[in-house]
């Protein structure tokens, strides 16, 4: 028997860790995906104030595994029945139709702006390097402008007032991730600004990171109210302008920039496509992976969830999907199977800069805060990363930081 065909859509944590491991002896892999490279998205807020290269977080997809096909392209249609995928490429107009034997769909979910007038216009999300890219600019820009001859008082505090909207991971480490910046960078490059800037984190739940356990969760609202960091919670958002926050009440909130990390909305392919799915618009599979009355159709990481029981969107749980799919492809080309997926958490931490973190769970289900939970995240997201290459580049992009200063030039 010849090859199968294998077409993978992604290049993120579910995709890799199938890629890495898929025995190329038995198939023909194809992967189609707008970006041609891996992004390591649990160290994005590092790299949005310099701390972090943004290169040192991606992993070539081609480089990775030679042998495979790559395509740059969206799938916009998916045709289960046929066997075929339609594809969009990215830079042209070029469209191809895929077909294939065994199809596994990894391609995650989007920024949710929950409808909320302005937000695509003019708030930043955090999801890609280009975001984390476009974060950086504005951040110094901010800075620049702020520094101006003749700027407004009103304004230049507008301009220096930053705001994370979600008090999720992603916002709490970029507003940690923002401290220090402000801490240490600022009085080398901006001394005029000492003491201006702030930071404002909103939710609309009663607490930040409402996924960890209450002392953490206290604990982290201690740090940042000593660090003069404001937390609002219980705080809906209206809509989002060139010159800031519209908050319940007529109430304004004028500021410079706004991460919006306010939560998940399904991938439009996902949310177009006729297959089971659970509330929230996940497809569901079963206990291998694969669709319900689609053999040799799989899907992994957040855009899926088992039938029988909730996992959360964490790259951990793709990457995890992702071996196991690869494993369980592997037995099925010698005529094996292998048991059920079972997920194994691993511990979750949140950087909060100023050398803290939080971090719980994993096999002790221990809770940890402060100096001790930042080591443990930066040795466990040391760990996680996918190369060689990036566990040397990212431990010199700090060491380069620290001793010279973020990179925070306008380019
Ligand atoms: C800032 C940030 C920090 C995070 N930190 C952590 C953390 O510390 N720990 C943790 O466990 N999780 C973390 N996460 C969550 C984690 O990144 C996700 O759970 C994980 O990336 C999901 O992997 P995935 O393979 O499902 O999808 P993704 O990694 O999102 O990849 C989706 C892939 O599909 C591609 N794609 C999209 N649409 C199409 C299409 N139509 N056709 C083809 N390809 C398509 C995309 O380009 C991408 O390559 C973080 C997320 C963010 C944004």
């Amino acid at each position: 028997m010849g090859k199968q065909r294998l077409l993978i859509l992604g290049t993120g944590f579910g995709a890799m860790a199938l890629l890495r491991r898929i025995n190329l002896q038995a198939y023909d892999v194809t992967v189609v995906s707008p970006r041609n490279h891996f992004v390591f998205t649990p160290l994005l807020p590092s790299s949005t104030v310099g701390t972090i290269e943004f290169r040192s977080l991606i992993e070539p997809v081609r480089a990775r595994r030679p042998g495979i096909q790559f395509h740059l392209g969206r799938a916009v249609h998916l045709d289960l029945a046929a066997k075929t995928v339609h594809c969009q490429c990215v830079v042209s107009d070029a469209a191809w139709q895929q077909d294939f034997d065994i199809l596994v769909l990894a391609v995650g979910c989007v920024t949710n702006s929950f409808g909320v007038p302005g937000v695509e216009q003019h708030a930043f999300f955090l999801k890609e390097i280009e975001d984390a890219r476009r974060i950086r600019q504005s951040l110094v820009t901010n800075l620049e402008r702020a520094s101006l001859p003749g700027v407004s008082p009103e304004e230049q505090a507008r301009l220096l007032h930053f705001v994370a909207v979600g008090g999720g991971p992603t916002g709490v480490r970029f507003a940690g991730e923002l401290y220090d910046l402000l801490r240490t960078d600022l009085p080398r490059s901006y001394p005029q600004l000492v003491g201006k800037p702030r930071v404002t984190i909103l939710d609309s739940s009663n607490s930040v990171l409402s996924s960890y356990d209450q002392a953490l969760r206290e604990y982290t609202q201690k740090v940042f109210a000593s660090r003069g960091v404001t937390i609002r919670t219980a705080t809906r958002v209206e809509g989002v302008t060139e010159q800031g926050i519209n908050l319940p009440h007529g109430e304004s909130l004028p500021c410079g920039m706004v991460l919006w990390s306010a939560g998940f909305a399904r991938n439009p392919l996902v949310a177009g496509l006729d297959v089971e799915k659970d509330p929230s618009g996940r497809i569901f599979t079963e206990e291998n992976l694969q669709l319900p009355g689609y053999p040799g159709v799989y899907s992994v990481g957040d855009c899926t969830r088992p039938r029988s029981k909730y996992l959360p969107q964490l790259a951990q749980v793709a990457e995890q999907q992702g071996r196991y799919l690869a494993a369980s492809l592997n037995a099925a080309a010698q005529g094996k199977t292998v048991a059920p997926f079972v997920w194994k958490p691993w511990a979750v931490s949140s950087f909060l800069g100023g050398g803290a973190a939080v971090s719980e769970g994993g096999d002790s289900g221990s809770q940890l805060s402060g100096f001790w939970a930042y080591q443990q995240w930066r040795a466990a997201t040391w760990t996680q990363l996918v190369s060689l290459r990036s566990k040397l580049l990212v431990p010199a992009d700090r060491l380069r930081a620290f001793v010279f200063g973020r990179e925070i030039s306008r380019l």
